[in-house]
């Protein structure tokens, strides 16, 4: 038995979903309010457990930081078995490296895993964990989701061949890059069905979108989400930021300030987290490029959504960051009444603004940087340039916010800056390439990509098509349809 008896219990960002569990709350995703869920409290870990991480190996580590969030439920032999499996088919045996790049600047590397980007770090988890409840409890599920990149890989990787899951991803139809688009229909797998969309990716949200609001529909088939609205996705995240704080903020706990590439929020909310849980995390950058929603309200206190441009950081391109709604929950002091007034308000007229004192206390915690395309370019022809290292387009909006903020008067004193490398250079050889006259090449396990055969299925855009689809092929159904 570990030292977390009482279970962490889940609540509704809108406040009108029944609290859950780690489990429901795993399997649920969105809560049927239509808010996120968040721990009822953010658990503290004791000094003694933040002590003994410096010893631990990832995954050890990853189990040990996720037993109060999903320990007295699992039982923290189980989260240790999961949390072994979801890491060691990872392609460095320190699964989540640091780096040094500058004086006070570190590297973060979060793409060993199998889709090569961060993504994999949390999925990879989820996977294992959906697997092990779901038949503990003789369910399935049948997970549907839009990507314009790397999500869709990430969560394929993740389920393929699980025995209790189907996934369907829709992608828009030659609007995904060749990689993207490869690590997807390359998987061979019974369970796997990618539905190639005739339209943008606004179009396959929106059939997704549709898909949830069918609660016929979405409670036939046991439908469910692995967009980074999940919780169990910010928690498998809370791990490298544990790891990364431990490591370099040493002994006396110095805290160590992060630099994060942002588009949906879930990334640097799961920074946030791990401050709340005691770890010693400092300030924390959101790097945004042209598309700089979030860079304009921490300057501004106002949320003001602008049509999205594209840009060589394509897994940024959002106008709505759906995990802010976790930040604002706690500006707005967790009044679930007040933060649905706000997001009626934002989807009726694409704006909010929070107090000056709500917006003191988020900038007290968050710092942000915008960079454009030409600056990416620059960043990434810099670090090869000093280092020999090559660096993805995400990971360059990062170097440059956490270099332009890290020590700046409005960021920390000193300590440790990290910038988090969320892909590999591989993954968008263009703009590396363009920005240095190198070819990035693919790690060796995935060079003959390229060559290997696709399966995906065309569809019109059109939400009656993708439902029969998923009726006809998901194991739920499919016998019956
Ligand atoms: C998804 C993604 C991001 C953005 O992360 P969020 O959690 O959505 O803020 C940044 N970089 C890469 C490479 C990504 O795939």
């Amino acid at each position: 038995m570990g030292i977390w008896s009482a279970p962490v219990s889940y609540i509704s960002t809108r406040g009108a979903a029944p609290r859950l569990g780690f489990e429901d709350v795993l399997l649920a995703g969105l809560a049927r309010d239509g808010g996120l869920y968040v721990a009822e409290a953010w658990p503290v870990l004791p000094g003694d457990v933040k002590a003994g991480l410096a010893g631990l190996g990832y995954a050890d580590l990853t189990a040990r930081v996720l037993e109060p969030f999903a320990g007295p439920t699992l039982g923290p032999a189980v989260l240790g078995d999961l949390t072994r499996a979801a890491y060691a088919p990872f392609h460095h045996a320190a699964v989540a490296p640091l780096g040094q790049i500058d004086r006070n600047l570190w590297l973060l590397e979060l793409f060993h895993g199998p889709t090569l980007a961060f993504k994999d770090y949390a999925l990879q988890l989820l996977g294992g964990l959906f697997d092990h409840v779901l038949a503990k409890r003789g369910e399935r599920l049948t997970i549907v989701g839009a990507t314009s990149g790397d999500t869709g890989s990430a969560a394929i990787e993740a389920v393929r061949g699980r025995d209790n899951i189907d996934i369907f991803m829709l992608h828009p139809h030659g609007r995904v890059s060749d990689v993207q688009r490869r690590q997807m229909t390359t998987v061979d797998a019974a369970n796997v069905f990618n539905i190639a969309i005739d339209g943008t990716f606004d179009d396959c949200q929106d059939i997704v979108k549709a898909l949830f609001g069918d609660l016929a529909f979405r409670d036939r088939v046991h439908l469910s989400a692995v967009n980074s609205i999940n919780f169990a996705r910010i928690a498998g995240q809370i791990a490298y930021y544990a790891a990364a704080a431990t490591a370099l903020g040493g002994s006396d706990g110095r805290p160590v300030t992060f630099a994060v590439p942002t588009g949906n929020f879930g990334n640097v909310f799961a920074a946030y987290v791990a401050r709340a849980m005691g770890l010693p995390v400092g300030r924390l950058i959101v790097g945004s490029n042209a598309n700089d929603i979030l860079d304009r309200f921490f300057k501004s206190g106002a949320m003001e959504t602008r049509a999205v441009v594209p840009t060589l950081s394509p897994s940024m391109d959002i106008q709505i960051s759906s995990n802010f709604e976790r930040l604002l929950f706690d500006l707005l002091g967790r009044d679930g009444q007040a933060l649905t007034r706000v997001m009626a308000d934002f989807r009726a007229t694409g704006a909010f603004a929070v107090t000056a004192d709500q917006h003191d206390r988020a900038t007290a915690l968050f710092a942000s940087h915008r960079l454009d395309d030409a600056g990416t370019l620059a960043e990434i022809a810099r670090v090869h340039a000093e280092t020999g290292r090559l660096i993805d387009p995400h990971t360059a909006v990062a170097v440059a916010a956490g270099r332009a903020l890290g020590n700046s008067a409005d960021g920390p004193a000193d300590g440790p800056v990290v910038a988090l490398a969320t892909a590999h250079p591989a993954k968008f050889p263009d703009a590396v390439a363009k920005a240095t006259g190198v070819h990035p090449k693919l790690p060796p396990w995935l060079a003959d990509l390229h060559e290997r055969p696709e399966r995906a299925t065309p569809l019109p855009g059109d939400v009656a098509a993708v439902r029969s689809f998923i009726l006809a092929h998901a194991a739920l159904t499919r016998s019956v349809a």
